[in-house]
């Protein structure tokens, strides 16, 4: 066999600085490498397989589709993308759905959705973002704008201007902002997954909802991450009691393949007519047809599922040698070590057959598939504990 990570080191823009592994199969939550070897991916890619590897639910619905219709322009209706649009306004009680393929470009049509929302209803200068430090939101050069840490701000000045970042969980410094500009929106995460699985306080979330109301603010709630079922609720705007006006998602709605929705509430559903945006893919049959059938199985049952494993996780990690701090909610959890390095930390975890992430703050991020089963939980659980606490020698 060709040796591919010549191949691609040859090829492939190094933007990425990938482990040194070769994956070439899976199933479930098993990855198999080029090299024979097995690794339990706590991972799911980044939170995307939501089901794990080669799933035979989500398959069936996109071969089934595949049969029949791969794809065609949105001149055109087609069945899959109305029936997954009519799924997630039934489960969230938002309205409408755009249909994009990635997280950044579904933050990108809810900046558009502020910026529209801002000039009709406050004037064309009402069109700044208020953002959070630590947030994550996408690499267009506009979402990375929206992205409130410096270190993605610095290669490719000058970004798109009308976005101003606050501390997350500072209400002083939120309401300041607000007066000091002139705001149209306020996005955020309510849980922070890149920028190190920081949960927002129920008392910030009710700080936004309150300012939002006063000064006729949207709320933009990026779950790309947190989204279908992650954080152990559908959505994790719901472990919180309010309705964003605008929330995106993407990464575990396609279940492996590349979608992004942006569903849009009460103020935001009639902002857009037909010209004022669009998607080459957006709301490809055989992409919806798989993330409608991941979407029906994220029920209550399932929920109490991750809830338990979640349960499980904080329990085994907690108090354990060289882990400082554990954060998150559902199956999204970051754990702090004392000592040494979160990269480190995964690199041990996958010599010893478990993939992990890592996250801002000097975290080990894990998103494994919500299908996991205990006994594979546990297995990466002891490897990632042994691996933290060997870190904590050096
Ligand atoms: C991954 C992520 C994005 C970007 O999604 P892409 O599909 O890579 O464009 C945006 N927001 C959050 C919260 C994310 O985790």
């Amino acid at each position: 066999m060709e040796n591919i990570k010549a191949l691609d080191q040859t090829y492939v823009a190094p933007t990425y600085g990938r482990f040194d592994v070769v994956l070439t199969e899976g199933k479930g939550c098993i990855a198999y490498g080029e090299d024979g070897r097995e690794y339990i991916d706590m991972g799911s890619g980044i939170g995307v397989n939501l089901f794990g590897y080669c799933d035979e639910v989500w398959k069936e619905a996109v071969i089934t589709q595949l049969n029949s219709l791969q794809h065609t322009s949105n001149l055109y209706y087609t069945g899959p993308c109305a029936e997954l649009a009519r799924e997630l306004c039934e489960r969230t009680g938002l309205k409408k759905v755009f249909f994009c393929n990635s997280g950044a470009e579904a933050n990108e049509t809810a900046i558009k959705a502020a910026r529209r929302y801002g000039e009709l209803n406050k004037g064309p200068e009402f069109y700044t973002i208020i953002t959070l430090k630590n947030s994550f939101h996408g690499r267009t050069l506009t979402t990375l704008a929206a992205t409130g840490q410096d270190k993605f701000h610095q290669l490719f000045q000058p970004l798109t201007p009308g976005f101003v970042s606050v501390e997350a969980n500072n209400i002083e410094a939120l309401k300041a902002a607000v007066k000091e500009n002139n705001v149209c929106a306020i996005m955020l995460e309510c849980i922070q997954g890149e920028g190190g699985v920081n949960v927002l306080t129920q008392d910030f979330i009710d700080a936004v909802k309150e300012i939002a109301k006063q000064e006729d603010l949207l709320i933009l709630d990026d779950e790309v991450q947190t989204g279908n079922g992650r954080t152990g609720a559908l959505y994790a705007y719901m472990h919180y009691g309010f309705t964003p006006d605008v929330v995106t998602t993407a990464k575990g709605l396609g279940g492996g393949l590349p979608i992004g929705a942006v569903m849009l509430g009460e103020k935001t559903a009639d902002l857009f007519h037909p010209g004022d945006n669009g998607s080459t893919f957006g709301g490809n049959p055989a992409v919806c047809a798989g993330a409608l059938a991941n979407l029906k199985r994220l029920d209550e049952t399932r929920m109490n599922e991750v809830n338990r494993k979640s349960q499980l996780i904080f329990e085994t990690l907690n108090e354990k040698p060289n882990v400082r701090s554990i954060s998150g909610k559902g199956l999204m959890i970051g754990i702090e070590p004392e000592k040494g390095t979160a990269v480190d930390i995964a690199k041990k975890c996958l010599t010893k057959g478990v993939l992990v992430l890592t996250a801002g703050g000097n975290r080990v991020r894990l998103l494994p598939p919500l299908n996991i089963s205990e006994e594979n939980l546990k297995k990466a659980l002891d490897v990632i504990l042994a691996a933290f606490e060997d870190e904590g020698k050096e």
